[in-house]
């Protein structure tokens, strides 16, 4: 989280300016928080450019349960198959919860090389009339970001999975049927997921599936079918008052973490085989940074020393294995820089 965003939380704790009460403490249909809910969701829709096609509906059950809810939604009753891009553990993941409701099939899956890469355009052939293609654009656990949409016909809506790159760059939000994200790595506190889908597929879901999956519900009651975490979305907001006023909007916070991520992948490849980058050079992530050293006994020393030098949560996902830096938007460029100089330094003890 930004600190200046955790600084104000901490000021409104106690009493909401022009509220009497903390927000904690209010109704979700009082007109304080109603006006909180939107601004979230018009500085979103101004930071990512959504037009009024859009529906931005603010949800819970975390990213996985729009695994569940993008099928009953897109797939179940429809007839068609829906089509998936695996390129590592949350889209496997949400395959199997869409194959609940439907048929879903794998039209590229980078198993064999243990998900260190991404598809090329002729690695895979979506149908013309598949429910949607589905993609995670940053696998989190294995490090691979796609750089660009993946190809898709434009008779099939595209679905991605934004958990963990959302707001990290521009988007062309106009390119999706619906993209989703959790709210804990960019974009604010546990608690809530956003979900932002094109109105006309929301429309065309069967209103039979269980009420809380239903998009519809959401986007008729503007987030408030039933009572949405206010204090997610109240912490959310100031992120993405953060991000636009602060930061200065997206393509500047890409050039902030292009700068961070690359400087830590430079310590990699100047390594001399040291460290050794998970993903493949061209889809390496702005997110999280995944490598591995020489030795498990090394691992288990890197991540022990670097936790004496205050530096946390290192040790990589096991079907990964090494190390994992996730460096989201909040992350100074000072722990990034704190990061590096320990890799330097460890390097030049063990190498
Ligand atoms: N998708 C991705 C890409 C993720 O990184 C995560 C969480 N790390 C999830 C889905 C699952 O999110 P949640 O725990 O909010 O359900």
């Amino acid at each position: 989280m930004p600190e200046s965003v955790l600084r104000e939380v901490q000021d409104e704790m106690l009493c909401l300016p022009g509220a009497g009460a903390s927000l904690l403490e209010i109704s979700h249909r009082d007109k304080l928080f109603v006006e909180i809910l939107h601004d979230a969701e018009n500085t979103l829709r101004s930071l990512l450019g959504v037009s009024d096609d859009y529906g931005v509906l603010f949800m819970q059950g975390g990213a996985t349960l729009q695994f569940s809810a993008i099928a009953a939604n897109l797939l179940r009753g429809t007839g068609k198959r829906a089509e998936y891009l695996l390129t590592g553990s949350w889209g496997k993941k949400a395959i199997s919860e869409a194959k609940k409701e439907g048929e879903a099939v794998a039209i590229y899956d980078a198993k064999e090389t243990n998900y260190d890469r991404l598809p090329g355009a002729s690695d895979y052939t979506v149908s013309d009339d598949a429910a949607y293609l589905y993609y995670c654009s940053n696998e989190t656990i294995q490090g691979v970001q796609f750089q660009n949409e993946p190809e898709c016909p434009a008779s099939v809506p595209l679905v991605s999975d934004a958990s963990s790159d959302f707001l990290c760059r521009p988007l062309p939000v106009d390119k999706y049927g619906l993209l989703y994200a959790c709210a804990q790595k960019n974009a604010g506190p546990a608690g809530v997921t956003v979900v932002v889908m094109r109105k006309d597929l929301i429309e065309k879901a069967d209103p039979s599936i269980p009420g809380y999956l239903y998009y519809k519900n959401h986007l008729d009651n503007d987030s408030e079918w039933n009572t949405p975490p206010t204090f997610a979305i109240y912490v959310l907001g100031k992120v993405a008052r953060w991000l636009r006023d602060d930061i200065g909007g997206l393509a500047e916070m890409e050039k902030i973490n292009r700068e961070k991520s690359s400087s830590l992948y430079k310590i990699i490849d100047e390594s001399g085989g040291f460290y050794r980058g998970h993903a493949n050079v061209e889809c390496r992530s702005l997110m999280n940074v995944t490598f591995n050293l020489p030795s498990d006994e090394l691992t288990a020393k890197f991540i022990s020393e670097a936790g004496a030098n205050r530096l946390a949560a290192l040790k990589g996902h096991r079907s990964v294995g090494g190390i994992r830096a996730s460096i989201y938007n909040a992350m100074p460029r000072e722990g990034v820089d704190a990061l590096g100089q320990f890799m330097a330094d460890f390097l030049s003890r063990n190498g």
